[in-house]
């Protein structure tokens, strides 16, 4: 996989300041998938050309993975010569602060706009020419691309799936890479091999200012996030609500998940645990986070000892669903007044969530990639550090009670994790004890021995706060 990125600024070899790599060395760069090799093939005053040529290592791609399409595929592939989400992976590792518009010797260098063209020698596109210039044309880029045979010897086997692709514009360079980031996984449509929520996060961050309004944003998202309908939906939500004249398609809307979990009981009983350990705090500033449509607020609604009740959820459409079914606009002032929706992420420290009595999780941790719940662990005990924390999640070694679900299966399509009650007391107590918090445990539901309750609740308690 080659990219290159050539300007013709006068002296093109300040592109050497903007990538913070200087033209006169190649550099090699180790990475978990291969090698990536920065090196300049010309570097004059009045034009200067940086390389990123990725070694993609397929053997050590395939170790320790298991084979979905067949042994041999694993090996015999188009992964280390075609662009896709290895590149884009390589251009952040590697020029990560260019593209992040950081220039600490020439600061006034990254924000100007210069002109700049960038070459992908294969790239696999689904949808041809068309999605190309569809994708790259109305960001103000000027395109060429030239389609591979199959086989330069012989012709009559015809066109290949892969292009050679020079675009162009004057922009800076920051936004060049970010765009190239986002755009080169989406023209194979294939699966990619690190998508996930993070990668979600990144294609809204990088796409700032520009994907939102885009015309193929809809096709965009889809293919990036392909395999993750849950996570489609929310990134188009995102979008949405980034562009004013953004609606949310009808397709996303229809792939709204599906709760799979047990009888409706188990909710209710849940929900009815979560109020018993809320009121034995005795507080009355509470959060509920990830509230999802609102199960839980409804019942704080209803509770006098609560007079101030914030709802917080990542899901813009679940907070519709909440405020229309709560009804928060139709409610008597004084109550209304009482409860709010927030639209906000777990994931990042958040003002509006600090001093609070308490905070409810309800069945919210098992739905974050486990690297992401060491973000979860800082945001909401040491930042927004609530006196007691209720917090449920599956037991997972209730599942074999139920056929649908089984031991080998997660009990909702969107949960990363299920823990055994070994696993979430592991985490619990230690999470208490490296914030200054004490915990109980508690079963929900019909309790089975040898497995427990189908729920497992977890309350912590901030030290020195006041229990009742
Ligand atoms: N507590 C609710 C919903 C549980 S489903 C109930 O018991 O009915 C999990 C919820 O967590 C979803 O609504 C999802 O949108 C939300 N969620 C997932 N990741 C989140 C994050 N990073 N920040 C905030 N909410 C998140």
């Amino acid at each position: 996989m080659l990219l290159s990125i050539t300007t013709t600024i006068e002296p093109a070899t300040d592109l050497g300041y903007l990538l913070h790599k200087h033209p006169d060395r190649l550099q090699t760069y180790e990475l978990s998938f291969g090698k990536a090799h920065v090196f300049y093939p010309e570097a004059a005053a009045n034009r200067c050309t940086a390389c990123l040529l990725l070694d993609v290592d397929p053997i050590g791609l395939v170790r320790g993975k298991g084979s979905e399409d067949g042994p041999l595929a694993q090996y015999v592939n188009d992964r280390p010569y075609a662009a896709t989400s290895f590149l884009s992976v390589a251009i952040s590792r590697v020029w990560g602060s260019a593209m992040n518009g950081r220039c600490e010797d020439r600061p006034e260098l990254a924000t100007t706009p210069i002109p700049l063209e960038a070459r992908i020698d294969v790239l696999p596109v689904r949808g041809g020419e068309r999605f190309l210039r569809a994708v790259f044309e109305p960001l103000g880029y000027t395109l060429t691309a030239t389609r591979h045979p199959l086989d330069e010897t012989f012709p009559e086997w015809g066109e290949s799936p892969y292009y050679a692709v020079t675009v162009g514009k004057t922009t800076t360079l920051a936004e060049l890479l970010a765009q190239l980031y986002v755009l080169i996984p989406v023209f194979d449509n294939q699966k990619h091999y690190f998508v996930g929520e993070e990668e979600m996060e990144k294609l809204l961050a990088k796409g700032e200012g520009w994907l939102a309004s885009h015309p193929e944003k809809d096709e965009i998202t889809r293919r990036y996030l392909k395999f993750r309908p849950s996570l489609f939906r929310e990134a188009l939500e995102r979008l949405a609500e980034e562009d004013d004249s953004g609606e949310i398609s009808e397709k996303a809307i229809a792939l709204r998940e599906e709760a799979v979990e047990g009888p409706l009981r188990l909710n209710e009983e849940r929900i009815g645990a979560v109020m018993a350990a809320l009121r034995a705090s005795a507080a009355r500033r509470v959060l509920d986070l990830g509230c999802g449509e609102g199960r839980l607020l409804r019942e704080l609604i209803k509770d006098k000892q609560f007079d101030e009740i914030v709802g917080v959820d990542v899901s813009i459409r679940a907070l519709e669903i909440a405020r229309d079914r709560l009804r928060l606009d139709r409610l008597p002032e004084r109550q209304a007044a009482r409860a709010r929706l927030l639209h906000g992420s777990l994931m990042y420290r958040d003002q509006r969530l600090e001093g609070y009595d308490a905070a409810a999780l309800v069945e919210v941790v098992e739905h974050l990639d486990p690297p992401r719940l060491a973000a979860l662990e800082r945001v909401l005990f040491e930042f927004a550090r609530p006196g007691t924390i209720v917090l449920t999640t599956p037991n997972r070694e209730y599942n074999v009670v139920w056929e649908r679900v089984g031991e080998a299966r997660f009990r909702h399509p969107d949960h990363r994790f299920e823990w055994t009650r070994a696993e979430f007391q592991a985490w619990a107590l230690a999470v208490a004890a490296r914030f200054g918090y004490a915990v109980r445990f508690l079963g929900v539901g019909p309790e089975r021995e040898p497995l427990g309750s189908p729920t497992q609740m977890g309350v912590f308690t901030r030290d020195g706060s006041v229990i009742q």
